[in-house]
């Protein structure tokens, strides 16, 4: 492997020599004009976004890394799939693989890659085929259902995703199980200009035939419909229609039966007609305004469609029912809180629909208990946003990288330490930034702002989004990592970019401004019991088995859990669930802003290398000893350095080693011998090794 720089640059980051984040981004820049997307740091792989389909990907590649070790051949995702597989197997270690990355740098086609490698690696025979079959088909179905066209990436996930892939104890795969974060559902009802909603709408309008359409008493034309926005229903390169039959294979080939495809097609088709409902201003009687359909014919399909009473569910959307212990008062809705009822509807539904697809996909893969297993865990999740507007969903996601970011170095330093450790070698103290406290200031059970959130959104009285920050401005007055214009003012800082109504953090990435407009409401998540009880009423099993909590004999449930608090018991269950594996990252980076081939824009890399942290990374990783190597291989390497060894040697690797690095007269300050392998501290030195070697 030529490790070092040439007309490619390094392939380990961790040999840049002078380490800045220039020469870092350059060597990234160099590397990718050479179609070079993959570069190491150490074991961690930064991948950058082709955005062409290059030639490395078939079986000859699959052959080639799996059977060398992770230096031996160029960079590539292979290389450490497979030292991920090959360590899982033999060595009996679970694995995680984090994936990383802003919209659009390739995180899901990485998690795709890593997937399709080893199930061309493990097992053989009809029985492990037929889990391999359904494990990677849970992909087109996800993707039809949570994936949609958007500015950054024509086939974005709006959802995040870990799947843990379950082995038997010779490497073949068992099934597995996956968990789906915070889908971004306000996207079935409004999207921005120049993207798409959900696929799954699209390939149903395309690919059903006349007779479904008719079933579902949907029309072909998607201009037909006010939740699909008119300027964008084709996207270039993607062909619906098709992807409606690979959606419907996909899910006969997990094991959905056809009863349940199309119950699933037709509460999809449910929320596409949801939004053709139109309401208009009514007056009572007493001049009250009031709400009331438009058009009857809508309703009246969708209670067909779905088995459900028309003029129940035209109540539902129009009035609302305040229950006391005492008595029941109805409320008339006027139009505009009636449109928000019936949109938290049909978001509600859609969501509810996601998380049901997830489970009975898990249903089919699940592997039966009593088993030892070893597991391999895949997640590919949003990165780290900063958006011109960033809402509750930013808070969270960023949330989850920090998070993220500190199972990293925790991760890291504690598997340098232990390979120290391992090697007899002693332990160098590294000087990292530690993000405990950002965390601490977001996640702490009774202070920190998730909790504060919370407190407001279940406090009797009369809470408001600005109730909540003036609340957060008088905690975290004096917090290092939180700003306010409240904070601020105390401190004679005039920052004419921060909002009355915002507050601001200090991310290891970055900071970031947040606006608290309708963090309550978007952190309470409440659907009105109207809805779910007419929802609960359908005769439609599906639809029906959505809104347990319209149960009237579940009325008096507790209240669930806030959406806020639901992200944060999923994110402390993923960390403990990664603290408990290996970690293996791939950090994946987009060249430009266009989905453009052979376009790498410095500026725009530069951004997401310090959002990844790869500096950072690069230092941590070198903080000891940039570069170790097994005796054997080092030796194999340099031998021709020394007559000693050179060019016959029949001695033992380590004594071979020495002795080429003993004539050498280098300062054993830059070295140390561990129990197999070399250690070497800065990269100069083995750019002087490389250098002689050239010599010869
Ligand atoms: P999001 O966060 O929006 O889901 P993402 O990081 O998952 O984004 P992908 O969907 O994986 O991004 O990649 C975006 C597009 O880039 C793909 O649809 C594909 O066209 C291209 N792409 C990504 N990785 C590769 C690759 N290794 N080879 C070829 N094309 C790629
Ligand atoms: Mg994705």
């Amino acid at each position: 492997m030529t490790l070092l720089e040439g007309s490619v640059g390094v392939e380990d980051l961790v040999l840049l020599e002078p380490l800045e984040q220039e020469s870092l981004i350059r060597n990234l820049q160099l590397r990718y004009e050479k179609k070079e997307i993959y570069t190491y740091i150490g074991n961690v792989l930064v991948s950058v976004n082709p955005y062409q389909q290059l030639p490395i990907y078939d079986l000859e590649f699959v052959a080639k890394y799996r059977d060398y070790t992770f230096y031996e051949l160029k960079p590539h995702i292979y290389a450490l799939a497979n030292m991920a597989y090959q360590s899982l197997r033999d060595r009996d270690r679970d694995q995680c693989i984090l994936i990383t990355g802003e919209s659009g740098a390739g995180k899901t086609e990485a998690s795709k890659l890593v997937m399709s490698y080893v199930a061309a690696v493990c097992g053989k025979g009809e029985q492990v085929n037929s889990v391999k079959e359904q494990l990677l088909q849970s992909n087109p179905v996800l993707e039809a259902f949570g994936n949609a066209k958007t500015i950054r990436n024509n086939n974005s996930s709006r959802f995040g995703k870990y799947m843990d892939i379950e082995f038997d104890f010779k490497g073949s795969p068992l099934g597995g199980v996956i968990t789906n974060y915070l889908l971004e559902k306000s996207r079935v009802v409004k999207q921005l200009e120049g993207e798409r909603n959900f696929h799954i709408f699209y390939q149903l309008l395309a690919g059903a035939d006349a007779q479904l359409l008719k079933a579902l008493k949907l029309e072909r034309d998607t201009g037909g419909y006010a939740y699909l926005n008119p300027d964008t229903s084709r996207v270039d390169g993607m062909d619906d229609d098709a992807n409606f039959k690979v959606l419907q294979s996909a899910m006969t080939v997990i094991g959905f039966s056809d009863e349940e495809i199309r119950q699933v097609l037709e509460v999809a088709a449910l929320v596409l007609k949801l939004g053709n409902v139109e309401l208009i201003n009514e007056f009572q009687a007493n001049g009250v305004p009031a709400s009331g359909i438009h058009d009857g014919r809508g309703v009246q399909e969708i209670g067909e469609l779905v088995g459900l009473n028309s003029v129940e569910l035209e109540r539902a959307l129009c009035s609302r029912t305040m229950e006391t212990t005492k008595e029941k008062v109805v409320t008339t809705l006027n139009v505009v809180q009636a449109q928000y009822a019936r949109d938290a509807l049909a978001k509600n539904i859609y969501s509810r629909l996601f998380n049901w697809l997830v489970n009975r996909i898990n249903e089919s893969i699940k592997v039966g208990t009593g088993e030892k297993r070893k597991v391999m865990g895949v997640l590919d999740i949003y990165g780290f946003e900063i958006l011109e507007d960033n809402s509750f969903e930013q808070f969270v996601i960023n949330y989850c990288n920090e998070k993220l970011q500190q199972v990293f170095i925790e991760m890291t330093l504690k598997e340098e330490q232990e390979e120290y450790k391992r090697e007899g070698i002693p332990w160098v103290k590294v000087e990292y930034f530690d993000n405990g406290i950002i965390c601490n200031l977001i996640e702490h059970n009774q202070r920190g702002i998730l909790a504060m959130l919370d407190e407001e959104c279940l406090r009797p009285g009369v809470v408001s989004d600005s109730t909540f920050l003036a609340k957060l401005n008088q905690l975290f007055s004096k917090h290092s990592h939180y700003e306010s214009k409240v904070t601020q003012n105390a401190q004679r800082q005039y920052d004419h970019s921060m909002g009355l109504s915002c507050f601001r953090i200090c991310h290891y990435a970055g900071k970031v401004t947040y606006n608290v407009n309708s963090f309550i409401d978007k952190n309470n998540d409440l659907l009105f019991r109207d809805l779910s009880q007419a929802m609960w009423k359908a005769r439609h099993p599906l639809l029906r088995s959505l809104f347990p909590e319209g149960d009237p004999k579940q009325a008096s449930l507790k209240r669930p859990p806030t959406a806020g608090a639901q992200f944060k018991s999923s994110v402390t269950t993923l960390m403990k669930n990664l603290y408990s594996k290996n970690p293996n990252y791939i950090r994946c980076i987009k060249p430009n802003e266009h989905q453009q081939r052979g376009h790498f824009s410095f500026e725009l890399v530069s951004v997401q290398a310090q959002y990844l942290g790869l500096l950072e990374n690069v230092r941590v990783r070198r903080a000891g000893y940039a570069y170790r190597q097994a005796y054997g291989s080092f030796l194999e390497r340099y031998r021709l350095l020394s007559r000693s060894t050179w060019p016959r040697w029949n001695g033992g690797d380590q004594e071979g080693v020495e002795k080429v690095l003993g004539e050498l007269s280098m300062s054993s300050e830059e070295l140390a011998f561990g129990k197999t392998k070399i250690f070497i501290r800065s990269p100069k030195t083995l750019f002087y090794l490389e250098e002689q070697r050239r010599l010869r």
